[in-house]
């Protein structure tokens, strides 16, 4: 008797393992990340810290509730750090797009309170990610000690986008712009115009590399066509958009054009 008792208590202290700092995923929808603590970064340093890969503009939610301060640095770029009880967070490189206002929540200020699980903050590439894919680095931290957040990131709970909380949806004012370049195969104009550009480069005005050739359809939308022929190099501006990740592939008619001209 005395050992099944025993045994009964003993099973679930072996399991238990230390508590988790935090519980929810910190990017709405989820991210693409992997284990890339303590890799080698420029200047000698290591990575310290977890890469949360998603597309610009997609909202960023507090780990646990916390009192958050918003600073902007040269390596971080928009930065916002969450103070919880015994543990604290880094979201960094959040999107510049418009400065602050795109980086962080509406309303959010130094001291702010938040809940766990309210929108903080939207990912970008502000900082040195500048040029690079859309992420958040995403850092824990207990006391001076920084730690691996990625085995806590595997077992968080991801939030997904809520209807009824325009928070939860990727920020329409943090929207990009394209601006693809390439020979113009055909185009119409009217509702429900076409323009077909086969690619040779295409820039995202928030410096997101899309990596691109091929055949790529817009909506022609307002862009006006002039004399545009078949067969010439044209620069086609688009109107801005949330930058979601099937736009970022540039999925046909995902695009809609604000100007078509000759280049170069
Ligand atoms: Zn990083």
């Amino acid at each position: 008797m005395l050992i099944i008792t025993g045994l009964l208590l003993l099973a679930p202290l072996a399991q238990a393992g230390p508590a988790a700092p935090f519980a929810l995923f910190p990017v709405v929808g989820g991210a693409h990340f992997t284990d890339d603590w303590g890799e080698p970064r420029p200047g000698g340093n290591r990575h310290e810290g977890t890469d949360l890969m998603a597309p610009c503009g997609t909202p960023t939610v507090a780990v646990v509730s916390g009192t958050v301060s918003l600073d902007y640095g040269a390596r971080s770029g928009w930065m916002l750090t969450l103070r919880g009880s015994s543990t604290w967070y880094r979201y960094i490189h959040m999107n510049g797009t418009h400065g602050a206002r795109s980086a962080f929540a509406k309303g959010l200020r130094d001291g702010s309170r938040v809940k766990a699980g309210q929108v903080v903050a939207y990912v970008g590439n502000t900082g040195d990610a500048a040029g690079g894919a859309c992420h958040v680095h995403f850092e824990l931290h207990r006391g001076n000690a920084v730690m691996s957040p990625f085995r806590w990131l595997q077992q968080a709970t991801i939030l997904q986008p809520n209807a009824s909380d325009p928070a939860t949806k990727p920020d329409a004012s943090s929207g990009v712009t394209l601006t693809i370049t390439g020979s113009l195969v055909w185009a119409t104009t009217g509702a429900d115009g076409r323009i077909v550009v086969r690619v040779t480069k295409v820039v995202a005005s928030d410096g997101t590399a899309i990596d691109r050739t091929g055949l790529v359809a817009l909506r022609a939308g307002a862009a006006s066509l002039g004399d545009l022929q078949a067969g010439e190099t044209v620069s086609v501006v688009t109107t801005a958009q949330a930058p979601t990740s099937e736009r970022l592939d540039l999925k046909p008619l995902a695009w809609t054009a604000a100007s078509a001209t000759r280049s170069g």
